[in-house]
């Protein structure tokens, strides 16, 4: 390529391959894949330093696809199972299969993969290993349990080990699931790391498995650049976050799809029936889901159906000022509890997400970071809006630190998010109004319905799913729990509650029982021509917002 940059043609991929890249539409690679590829296929044991969104998926899977179609064709050994995909959760063992599939879609004959991350029992996926698929996806465990079993055995087959998100593997309590696999693959095999971080941990991984491994550290900053990714933050106290995330619902003031993240699952549905009773309707994505349902309520939000997803990342975080024994207590005692091998900030792979909302301040920079992640993918653009309590001033100081080492001198990567919250006074009589249904024991009952529910919908998903693969709208996550009683007045912003800036902005809120305009004849009933250029000009809600003087978050600061 004329730039100096590497194209896939000039990778010496399998035309199968390219044309499987091509259908995905992938014009070129990306800088992860652009480094990562050529030192795989000479045989090189790589850690790469790379971000979920970056690529890095296909970085891996691309040469252990191209290696395999090679062995294939220039020697006659019998089928057997060639790489080992290994993910700390099921869903990330799901994403990397997907995209192993689409990258093996024009030679799925010669390549066979297959995901035996543990959604279903051991023994029901003991007849699909028999058959040596080429790949193999799972998480350690799984793998272990396998080995044990003696349903998988790599011992002399396996020339490909991939550890993806390597970082969290530790810290998920797989590092002796790790050392007992390790004890079962051949002397010499070929190793990539994959981490969005290089700590100590993946250094103890990189010695584990790892043999003259190249580092790739790209100079890519961790979250896209401010042109791509706006973070605003605003102070906030509790009872005002609850109040604030109504009032921009109801404004309109996010477009498009909202992440909200909370810190703990009983306040993503304190959340959920609090915004339920104004007929906000929103889905909640917890550990305790069935893994049928969460893939689907995450299919179902990236094909549209949702707005609004709340999830908590709970299982990533501990407090930090709990001393490291006690945390490792903490650690082991929800590994037990919980299903670990679930991460929601950690890799999934939400699409299309426009706002990322930090509810509860994340407890550390790297749960910043992998939230934030999750918005601002690929080329599309994002905002991230972080509600910040006095007692999170700290821990912003210290996310502001790590984004600035990496991003724009001097400049802070946060700008303020200047709602005045006096302009919604209105707005918090009602929000109190609300909480006060939101009791403990309505939202006790609301977890356990859901989960009931969510057992009985991830049955009939299992089925249906067989049977219409394609079709993923047939059952909706975001209905209301009914543990509160939803008060219908509620439902509707009358006038007086907008503020006076945004009252010119009409169109922005809902009109209960009578609107003073005139209505236009049925003849008109399209915007006039004015009309649209107007809304044109307003559609983007935060410039609107600064033109009416109530943010400043997107003016930039002087600099002399
Ligand atoms: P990952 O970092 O592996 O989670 O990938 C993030 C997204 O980028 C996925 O949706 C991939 O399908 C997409 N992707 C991977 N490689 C390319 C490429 N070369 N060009 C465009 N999109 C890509």
């Amino acid at each position: 390529m004329s730039d100096g940059t590497l194209s896939f043609h000039e990778m010496g991929l399998d035309d199968r391959l390219l044309k499987a890249i091509s259908q995905l539409g992938w014009s070129e690679p990306t800088p992860i894949q652009e480094k990562a590829i050529p030192l795989a296929l000479e045989g090189k044991d790589i850690l790469a330093r790379a971000r979920t969104g970056s690529g890095k998926t296909a970085a891996f899977c691309i040469p252990v696809i191209q290696k395999i179609l090679t062995t294939k064709q220039t020697s006659s050994t019998e089928q057997s199972v060639k790489a080992l995909v290994l993910t700390p959760t099921k869903e990330l063992c799901h994403q990397a299969y997907k995209n192993l599939m689409d990258l093996t879609s024009s030679c799925s004959r010669e390549v066979k993969v297959l995901d035996i991350s543990p959604q279903v029992p051991l023994p029901t996926q003991r007849p699909m290993l028999m058959e040596k698929p080429d790949i193999i996806v799972t998480t350690p465990t799984r793998a272990l349990a396998h080995i044990k079993a003696c349903n998988l055995d790599i011992k002399h087959s396996l020339e490909l080990l991939i550890i993806d998100e390597a970082d969290l593997l530790f810290s998920f309590g797989y590092e002796e699931d790790v050392r007992g696999i390790l004890s079962n693959l051949p002397k010499i095999y070929q190793a990539f790391l994959m981490s969005a971080t290089l700590s100590e941990d993946v250094r103890a991984l990189k010695r584990m498995v790892l043999h003259n491994a190249v580092i790739l550290k790209l100079e890519e900053s961790q979250l896209p650049e401010a042109t791509q990714l706006t973070q605003y933050h605003i102070k906030c106290e509790e009872q005002d976050k609850f109040t604030l995330v109504y009032a921009l619902m109801k404004l309109n003031l996010l477009r498009g799809k909202s992440i909200i993240f909370v810190n703990e699952v009983n306040r993503c549905y304190k959340l959920k029936l609090f915004l339920e009773q104004f007929a906000i309707p929103a889905c909640v994505l917890n550990s305790e889901l069935p893994v049928n349902s969460r893939c689907h309520i995450v299919n179902q939000f990236n094909e549209g159906l949702y707005d609004i997803i709340i999830a908590s990342d709970e299982n990533l975080l501990l407090d930090p000022k709990t001393k490291p024994q006690e945390q490792e207590k903490k650690k082991e005692k929800r590994h037990k509890k919980k299903d670990r091998e679930y991460g929601v900030s950690r890799g999934i792979d939400f699409q299309n997400v426009s706002n990322v909302i930090n509810f509860d301040f994340p407890r550390d920079v790297d749960t910043y970071i992998h939230r934030v992640g999750r918005t601002a993918r690929g080329d599309s653009q994002g905002n991230a809006l972080s509600f910040v309590s006095v007692k999170d001033m700290e821990l912003l100081g210290e996310v502001e630190r790590a984004l600035s080492e990496t991003g724009v001198e001097e400049e802070s990567v946060f700008k303020p998010y200047n709602f005045r919250m006096d302009e919604i006074e209105g707005f918090r009589y009602r929000a109190k109004d609300a909480m006060r249904m939101v009791t403990k024991t309505a939202i006790r009952e609301a977890r356990l319905k859901e989960i009931k529910q969510e057992m009985l919908a991830s049955n009939k998903l299992k089925t249906y799913f067989e049977d219409n693969p394609r079709d993923l709208q047939v059952l909706r996550h975001d209905k209301s729990l009914h543990t509160v009683k939803v008060q219908k007045h509620l439902k509707n912003v009358p006038d007086y509650l907008v503020p006076q800036t945004l009252r010119h902005m009409r169109g922005m809120t809902d009109k209960p029982g009578k609107s003073k305009r005139k209505r236009k004849p049925a003849a008109s009933k399209g915007p006039t021509k004015a009309e649209l250029k107007y809304k044109k000009r307003k559609a983007d809600p935060l410039r609107s917002f600064e033109s009416a003087g109530l943010v400043g978050g997107g003016k930039k600061k002087k600099t002399s």
